[in-house]
């Protein structure tokens, strides 16, 4: 019941903004904010693309990017980056207000959501002078297993090749 409210409201604001913007709320837009709405975890654009072609829905490429960066101007989407070129997206508010730390691999790019409750206590007990904060957003960076993994066989790798050289 909850969640579809929020949905429909979700599109209003939507709209309000892209007629403020004097843009059109064009069908692909809808049709992506839709997928947007079911994702409960970060996503690629890719991922809303691949979403789309499993539909046998047809949007170009540039306008799944201007509609995410629509979105995220909006206010309706947070933006990460993963690496210089890719770009990670999350609904704000997603986990209705329950914060979750991202636990993000420089590696291969996956984004794992964890909950710590112990932060989360801390972060709501933190107080700044001159400011109020209404939000955020927790990233940490490091390298999931498979990847740490890869790394310490490759490093193993170069390490045997130079012993033999010597
Ligand atoms: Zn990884």
């Amino acid at each position: 019941m909850k969640q579809q409210r929020a949905d429909s409201s979700l599109k209003e604001k939507f709209d309000e903004f892209l007629r403020t913007r004097q843009k059109r709320c064009t069908q692909e837009r809808h049709r992506i904010l839709n997928i947007i709405e079911s994702m409960q975890v970060q996503f690629t654009a890719d991922d809303i693309m691949e979403a789309l072609y499993r539909d046998s829905y047809h949007v170009s490429p540039p306008t799944v990017y201007s509609t995410l960066d629509l979105l995220h101007d909006c206010g309706i989407l947070r933006r990460f980056i993963i690496d210089r070129q890719k770009f990670c997206y999350e609904r704000v508010n997603v986990s209705g207000g329950v914060h979750h730390v991202h636990l993000m691999c420089t590696g291969c790019g996956k984004v794992k959501q964890v909950r710590d409750s112990e932060l989360t206590r801390s972060i709501a007990a933190r107080r700044w002078t001159g400011f109020t904060p209404d939000d955020y957003s927790l990233n940490i960076y490091g390298l999931c297993n498979a990847c740490l993994r890869k790394q310490s066989a490759a490093n193993k790798k170069a390490k045997s090749k130079s012993n033999t050289t010597k």
